[in-house]
């Protein structure tokens, strides 16, 4: 079972693998995703005024630089240890971003189904470079999702959409290694919520830590939608989701129900934010920490702001919150965010000294 690998990390199925649906005859496709850092941002808290402690699970530092890796080391290795030989994906870009890596890793076809135009820029270049059938629909995620659910229908093709659960399974070791950093689970979980995959996951990673002994305590989970994207805060479907958060801009979420229990179970809540606070969490984020991260990442950072607001989060509470994906995947909207350009100076020390005020 154990590939040759040069890290002492083994990727997550090998380090979880008593949690996971694998055996010893699943061949394990990895590129070493997961113990991505858990890092304590005091300075944000500060600058938003809370009294809490806040962790930020940096999954942008995943093979792909998100953390749909974790789901899709295991999705594609079952869908290899099947026979299968094309893995078929609706993305709104992370997805397809994985898929088409581990394929490419698995020696497997890849097709991805992007809505048109709605695409982060380095996510459409990682599709393209893993090589994968790169097909833009003249429409919306929800509705690439339909024609994927189809594909999957005529049993030619393997479907790593979450809808796939082992996707969920694979995403649920963010959990673990959250636990196993802090010694226990956080007091609150916070996250964006757009497929509702992930929110469901963590939650059943909390749970089965638990039932597993090696945690105590579950988290409250804190589910974020954008405000044009919120069909399960708004209690229903949305026919044309809109957000700078193109990650989850999503109308019809395929864990709906899953993203409810969880949130009822823990005792959490499901809210959404404009993009407005969206694009200032985003940018505050990156100035108080240095962390930089897509904008659906600042989503939870924009609710940990109105959670404050409404006194939800006891002082000295632990807060957790997924940082799912890297800065680097949305040069537009950063160069847009970022309210300034670099500043044209000749190649001069007088010059520069003078630019810089010295
Ligand atoms: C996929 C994704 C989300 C949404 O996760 P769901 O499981 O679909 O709710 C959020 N942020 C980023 C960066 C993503 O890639």
């Amino acid at each position: 079972m154990s590939a040759p690998h040069t890290s002492s990390w083994p990727g997550v199925i090998q380090r979880y693998a008593e949690h996971l649906p694998v055996t010893a005859a699943t061949p394990i496709v990895t590129l070493l995703e997961g113990n991505t850092p858990l890092i304590r941002a005091p300075q944000f808290v500060e600058a938003i005024g809370g009294r809490f402690e806040l962790y930020l699970k940096y999954e942008g530092l995943n093979p792909t630089c998100s953390f749909k890796d974790r789901g899709m080391t295991l999705a594609v290795s079952k869908a290899k240890e099947r026979g299968a030989e094309i893995v078929v994906c609706a993305s709104t870009g992370n997805t397809s971003a994985s898929a088409a890596a581990y394929a490419a890793r698995a020696k497997m076809r890849c097709v991805v189904l992007l809505p048109n135009g709605k695409i982060a820029l380095g996510k459409l270049a990682q599709a393209l470079m893993y090589g994968a059938t790169t097909l833009a629909i003249e429409g919306n995620f929800d509705q690439a999702l339909q024609i994927v659910r189809e594909l999957g229908e005529t049993g030619k093709v393997e479907v790593v959409n979450s809808i796939n659960p082992v996707r969920i399974e694979g995403q649920k070791t963010a959990a673990f290694e959250i636990c196993d950093a802090l010694g226990d689970a956080p007091d609150f979980h916070f996250l964006p919520v757009g497929n509702a995959g992930n929110i469901t996951a963590y939650w059943r990673g909390y749970r089965e830590y638990q039932m597993a002994g090696k945690s105590d305590t579950l988290p409250r989970m804190c589910g974020w939608q954008a405000a044009g994207a919120a069909p399960i805060v708004d209690g229903h479907p949305i026919e044309h989701p809109n957000t700078v958060a193109t990650a989850i801009r999503i109308g019809n979420p395929a864990s709906w129900q899953g993203a409810t229990n969880a949130v009822s179970e823990s005792g959490g809540l499901i809210d959404k934010v404009t993009d407005e606070e969206i694009l200032h969490a985003y940018k505050l984020l990156a100035r108080t920490e240095g962390v930089f991260v897509e904008p659906a990442c600042a989503a939870p950072l924009a609710g940990l702001i109105k959670a404050i607001e409404r006194q939800l989060i006891p002082d000295g509470s632990l807060v957790a919150a997924t940082m799912t994906g890297h800065g680097l995947k949305d040069p537009d909207t950063a160069l847009k965010t970022a309210g300034f350009e670099p500043i044209i100076v000749a190649p001069e020390r007088d010059a520069v000294m003078r630019v810089i005020g010295l």
